[in-house]
C-alpha cells in the first residue's frame, strides 16, 4: 500500500506532461448535449479519404491473420512514387510511431536533440521518453530559426528535427536555407525532416529534401497518410532514408507495427492523385477564405503553409475555446506550446468555415 508508481517511471518519463489530443466530437456531444458539432482541431482532411480507400477498408481479408510486417506491397508503390528502393523505406504505425523510432535507434540518455521552440510536440514528448536531452531553440517569427539551430549542435547531439512545415505554427523553412544547414551539420548525427504538411505547401521557395537524400546520408525524410490522405483514423506514415538508416529502424520496431487495413489503404490512396487534388485545393479556397475574414476582423494569424492557422486573439485563447465549444465548434488551444493567446483552426469545409468565422466574429465581440 502507499507504494508510489510514478517514481518507478524513468525519471524522463516521469517528468512528461500527457498529450492532450482535440477534443474528439462524441465527448463534446455527451457533455454539452450539442449537435451538428463541427470539429476543426486535429489537422484531419474534412474531405475525408478517398473513395478507392475507402472502398478497400471493408474488402481487406484475412482479418485473423497478422499483416505483412515488411509492408511488401505498399513499399513497392511508395519506392516508385519517390523513386527510391523499397530498402530506403521504413513505415510506421503514423509518422510519430516512425518520429519515435528514429530518436530509440539513435539517441541515449547521453546525447542530446536539437528542436525549436513552437515545433510539433512529438519531438519533445520522445526525446523525453529516452532521457535525453532536449535543446529548444528559440525561434524566430514563430518560425525555425535554422542557423541558429545548427550554432546549437555539439558533439553529444546525436538528431535534430526540422518540421517543414511545422505544427503548430504552419511555418515553413525555404529550400535554399535548409540545404545550406545539411550542408553545415556534422555528418555524425541525424537530421529528421518531417514533411508531414508537404502536399499543401504553395510556397515556390519550397521544397522536400526527398531529393535530396543521396547527397545527405545522415538525412531522414518523414511523410504521413493522416493529413492530406485523409486515413488519420488508420495510423499509418513512413520515413525515407539511406538504407542503413532504415535497416537499424527497421529492426528496432515491432515487427507488426503497421495494420493490413492501413496498409491496402495507403497503397490505394497514394495511388488516388485525383482525390489529392481535390484535398488540396479545399485546402487553398478555405485557407484563402478564413485569411479574408480574420484580415476583416483585424485578426493577426501566422501565415500557414498547411492546412490550419494560428490565430493570435491577444487574450487567453482557452476562454474563447470554451465559448465556441457552447456553439459545437471545436478548435484547438495551444497554450501547451506556450502561446497562450492563439488558437490553431484546421482548415474545414466551405460550409463549416464559414460558420467557425460568424461564431468567431461573435464570441469576440462578447
Ligand atoms: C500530424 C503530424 C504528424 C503526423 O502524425 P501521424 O502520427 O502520422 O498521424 C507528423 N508531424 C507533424 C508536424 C504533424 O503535425
Amino acid at each position: 500500500m502507499g507504494c508510489d508508481l510514478f517514481s518507478l517511471a524513468t525519471p524522463g518519463v516521469a517528468g512528461l506532461q500527457p498529450y492532450y489530443p482535440g477534443k474528439p466530437t462524441d465527448e463534446l456531444e455527451r457533455e454539452l448535449g450539442l449537435r451538428d458539432i463541427i470539429k476543426l482541431a486535429s489537422n484531419e482532411n474534412p474531405l475525408g479519404p478517398g473513395s478507392r480507400a475507402k472502398n478497400i477498408v471493408s474488402t481487406v481479408a484475412n482479418l485473423s491473420r497478422y499483416p505483412d510486417g515488411n509492408g511488401y506491397a505498399l513499399k513497392q508503390v511508395l519506392a516508385a512514387y519517390h523513386g527510391v528502393d523499397t530498402d530506403q523505406l521504413t513505415l510506421g504505425n503514423g509518422s510519430s510511431d516512425v518520429l519515435e523510432l528514429v530518436a530509440r535507434t539513435f539517441v541515449t540518455s547521453q546525447h542530446q536533440v536539437v528542436f525549436s521552440k513552437y515545433a510539433f510536440a512529438i519531438y519533445t514528448l520522445v526525446t523525453q521518453a529516452i532521457g535525453a536531452e532536449a535543446i529548444v531553440v528559440p525561434a524566430l517569427d514563430w518560425g525555425h530559426d535554422l542557423h541558429a539551430m545548427l550554432v546549437a549542435v555539439t558533439e553529444k547531439t546525436r538528431l535534430m528535427f526540422v518540421a517543414n512545415p511545422n505544427n503548430p505554427t504552419g511555418t515553413w523553412s525555404d529550400s535554399k536555407s535548409l540545404r545550406t544547414l545539411l550542408e553545415s551539420i556534422p555528418e555524425q548525427m541525424i537530421i529528421v525532416v518531417d514533411e508531414a504538411y508537404y502536399d499543401y505547401v504553395t510556397n515556390p521557395d519550397y521544397a522536400s529534401c526527398m531529393d535530396w537524400l543521396d547527397t545527405f546520408p545522415n538525412l531522414v525524410v518523414t511523410r504521413t497518410f493522416s493529413k492530406a490522405y485523409g486515413l488519420a483514423g488508420l495510423r499509418i506514415g513512413y520515413a525515407v532514408s539511406h538504407p542503413d538508416v532504415a535497416d537499424m529502424m527497421n529492426r528496432v520496431r515491432q515487427p507488426f507495427n503497421v495494420n493490413s487495413i492501413a496498409l491496402r489503404a495507403a497503397a490505394a490512396a497514394l495511388d488516388d492523385r485525383e482525390h489529392i487534388e481535390k484535398s488540396i485545393k479545399v485546402n487553398c479556397d478555405g485557407m484563402q477564405q478564413m485569411e479574408q475574414a480574420f484580415d476583416s476582423m483585424g485578426l493577426h494569424y501566422i501565415p500557414s503553409q498547411g492546412n490550419f492557422i494560428c490565430v493570435d486573439l491577444q487574450q487567453p485563447g482557452m476562454e474563447v475555446y470554451n465559448r465556441l465549444l457552447h456553439h459545437g465548434i471545436i478548435v484547438r488551444p495551444v497554450a501547451n506550446y506556450d502561446m497562450p493567446n492563439h488558437l490553431r483552426i484546421t482548415v474545414g469545409l466551405e460550409d463549416e468555415n464559414a460558420r467557425l468565422i460568424s461564431v468567431f466574429a461573435k464570441v469576440l465581440s462578447e
